[in-house]
């Protein structure tokens, strides 16, 4: 018998095609007259739309939202909030956008309605990681989960195939590591074997033609889904490598879950048989961590952490800080495992999993 407890996250979701027209009604929901709009890097188109379908009630617009959330941005963000008196903040973009809408809420108890433009599933966490002085820690309260996320399936169909491949890998990795969580239950099970299949199928129809609405939809509620596995039960080894390469050694988020998750799977693989088998069979693959490696390998995603501008004389001192603090994994996480698993994705070679 699998004993288990669940805790249910009250977000309200908005799911289709042209959804975004709908952000004004939901900022009524919510009681809001004084909008903080934030827009993700480069995004500063979409937050235009917005700020046309708002109109007076956009208070303030900060477009300078950055990735892993650095306090320094935080607090120009926060400055401005204050200043226009905001009592909602509306933010449109990637994970980094939601990130600082997140920091800003649970400083100042602002509502928060996500518009989120990638998979990253950030939008429906209570987590918020920050960077300050190079050293990014998270937090989890129920002030920092968002109230409203609207998914608009339409906004993503402009995403680069780059980034859309890469954010569909972190999705991809917040289902693994939900699957051999040592807080998984029935509930972010079938979510997340929902979202391993989803991702699967579709993303090498979106990247065959990235204007596939069908198949875009199907990889934006996946990634919903994933999620909200991320939000519901602890991750492992997986997330906290890509939490130490991108916090300490500044490697871009979704590039590095791309690399990292086929090895972290192979780590795992010894410990965890039965969920390795059966993300394998949900993939249609004989192995799961080599299934995710030849995925990517096969859309011409990056397959090693060099690429990615990480060093090998960089292998012990990540190894130090990814194993500092002991939390679940299936597998014993050691320094010597994370050496060489480190070397192994810093060459970019095939996962070869664990005894
Ligand atoms: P991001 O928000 O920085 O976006 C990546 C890039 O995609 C940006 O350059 C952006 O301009 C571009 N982009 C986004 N949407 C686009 C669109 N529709 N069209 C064209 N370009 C578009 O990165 P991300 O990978 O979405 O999120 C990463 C951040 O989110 C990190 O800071 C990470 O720590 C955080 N995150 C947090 C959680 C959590 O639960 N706390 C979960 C996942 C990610």
């Amino acid at each position: 018998m699998q004993s288990f407890t669940y805790t249910g996250q009250p977000s309200r979701i908005v799911f289709g095609s042209g959804t975004v027209g709908t952000v004004g009604d939901e900022v009524s929901r919510l009681g809001g007259n004084r909008v903080l709009l934030l827009a993700g890097p480069r995004l500063e188109s979409l937050a235009a739309v917005l700020t046309a379908q708002l109109g007076s009630r956009v208070a303030a617009r900060f477009d300078g939202a950055a990735m892993h959330t650095p306090l320094d941005v935080t607090t120009r963000a926060m400055e401005m909030a204050e200043a226009a008196d905001i009592d909602c903040v509306v933010a449109i973009g990637g994970g980094s956008a939601t990130g600082l809408s997140k920091a800003l809420a649970v400083r100042g108890g602002y509502d928060q309605i996500i518009v989120p433009t990638t998979y990253a599933g950030s939008e429906v966490t209570p987590v918020l990681g920050e960077t300050v002085d190079g050293v990014k820690t998270t937090r989890n309260s129920p002030a920092i989960l968002p109230e409203t996320v609207i998914y608009d399936v339409d906004l993503t169909l402009d995403l680069p195939a780059a980034i859309t491949l890469t954010s569909s890998i972190n999705a991809l990795a917040h289902a693994v590591e939900a699957l051999y969580s040592a807080q998984r239950n029935p509930v972010t099970d079938l979510m997340a074997l929902e979202a391993v299949t989803s991702i699967t199928r579709a993303l090498p129809l979106v990247m065959a033609d990235l204007r596939d609405a069908e198949a875009r939809s199907a990889l934006l509620r996946a990634a919903w889904l994933a999620g909200t596995c991320l939000g519901s039960v602890g991750m492992g080894l997986h997330h906290k490598l890509c939490h130490t390469l991108g916090g300490s050694f500044g490697l871009p988020h979704a590039r590095t879950h791309t690399v990292v998750l086929p090895h972290a799977m192979a780590y795992n693989t010894p410990a965890a048989h039965d969920v390795m088998e059966r993300i394998a069979e949900a993939m249609g693959v004989p192995d799961a961590a080599s299934g995710v490696y030849d995925l990517v390998a096969r859309l011409g995603g990056p397959i090693s952490l060099a690429e990615l501008g990480f060093d090998a004389e960089s292998i012990p001192r990540a190894s130090e800080l990814a194993t500092a603090k002991p939390y679940p994994n299936p597998r014993p996480v050691t320094p010597a495992g994370i050496r060489e698993l480190l070397t192994a994705a810093t060459a970019g070679h095939h996962p070869v999993p664990g005894p």
